[in-house]
């Protein structure tokens, strides 16, 4: 039983009352059925943008996306997004539509989104509206593409990253038709821009299923970040975006990880705090090799400016913690970002501590 709260439900009796068909679409209504709280309530109408404004003028309305359709509703409750139906328009570069047309049809814009369980939508007196078979995979458990898999992948090659994404957050599985048309598709992906990437991958690393998802769709991570040879196994760390990408990149040089996180537009604050993170993170036995190859080629820990002994005056405790320090340092050493004198060790020791 989907129970919309009470002010979605006043927005779609007022745009109906109005003359236009209204629905909740999208992850609401997969949410619900999920029984999870959904994280807002999507609402998708045959009003134009202009149309739904002037059905509210009590109220304030932003223009969060008129080039899509959307503005956003600021109620009491807080703001809700209302979306006119479409149908996106020719698709270029395996990158988002270039128009979208505004449809009045709610089943042409449910076969424009990505997997079945996502292209639900529900109406309170009408019910559920569920014409690619989505509230079957959502029992499954499975990511299923509306429509031709190949297709859908080269209209828009960010859904690959999007079908990991949700096998991340639902605990779902990758349906076998759509993921080998991903893997098949995974070239697409260098096409898109750092910023979208950052994002899915971002929703990715901080769902509760992100260690199974990295472990099982590896390839599709990979491919977005092609500056990784291999990922590192998963480690316990909080559930937020610093902590879960630097356990995600803990085996790269401090330049490499820096070069990495630029590329996908990560504000400057946050490639700081993730790379001062990598370096207190313990290597993982794999990325421990990778260095130790590097050491071979000229420096070892005995080679740094400062011992285990000197980080210990300055009030590091012995123990893991300690290996970890002087690991950290020699990274920024052999990267070139740390100069291996005293001082300069001791100085970004003691700023580490
Ligand atoms: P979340 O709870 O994480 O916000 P969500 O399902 O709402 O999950 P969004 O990224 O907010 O995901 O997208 C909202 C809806 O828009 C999706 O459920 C899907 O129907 C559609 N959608 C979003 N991005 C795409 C895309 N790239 N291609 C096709 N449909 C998409
Ligand atoms: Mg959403």
């Amino acid at each position: 039983k989907i129970s919309p709260p009470g002010h979605i439900l006043e927005i779609i009796s007022r745009l109906e009352s109005r003359g236009f068909e209204t629905w909740c679409a999208g992850g609401c209504v997969r949410d619900a059925l999920l029984l999870r709280e959904p994280s807002d309530w999507d609402i998708a109408t045959a009003a134009l943008p202009q149309e739904t404004a002037a059905c509210f003028p009590g109220l304030r309305v932003l223009e969060t996306g008129a080039a899509h359709g959307t503005v956003t509703l600021i109620t009491p409750k807080g703001p809700v997004e209302v979306t006119t139906l479409r149908v996106d328009g020719e698709y270029t570069g395996h990158r988002r539509p270039i128009g979208v047309s505004f449809s009045r049809n709610i089943k042409e814009d449910l076969a424009r989104r990505d997997f079945t369980v996502n292209a639900l939508a529900y109406h309170p007196e009408r019910g559920l509206l569920d014409p690619f078979g989505g509230q079957e995979d959502l029992h499954r458990g499975l990511l299923r593409c509306v429509g031709d898999p190949m297709r859908r992948f080269d209209e828009d090659a960010l859904r690959i990253l999007r079908a990991a994404r949700f096998s991340a957050a639902l605990g779902f599985e990758i349906e076998k038709g759509t993921l080998s048309a991903a893997l098949d598709s995974l070239g697409l992906i260098k096409s898109l821009s750092g910023e979208r990437v950052r994002q899915e991958l971002t929703k990715l690393l901080c769902a509760p299923g992100a260690g199974t998802a990295l472990k099982r769709y590896p390839r599709i991570i990979l491919a977005a970040l092609p500056e990784l040879s291999s990922l590192p196994s998963p480690q316990e760390v909080p559930p937020e975006l610093v902590p879960r990408w630097a356990a995600l990149l803990r085996d790269c040089a401090p330049d490499s990880a820096r070069g990495l996180l630029r590329r996908l537009r990560f504000p400057n604050r946050e490639i700081s705090e993730i790379t001062r993170l990598i370096r207190q993170l313990p290597l993982t036995p794999q990325g421990l090799s990778l260095w130790k190859r590097l050491e071979t080629a000229g420096l070892t820990l005995k080679d740094l400016a400062v011992s285990g002994g000197d980080l210990i005056s300055l009030g590091y405790s012995p123990g893991p913690g300690l290996g970890a320090a002087l690991e950290g340092l020699l990274r920024g050493v052999l990267s070139g970002e740390l100069q291996n004198s005293r001082e300069a060790l001791l100085s970004h020791a003691a700023k580490n501590m």
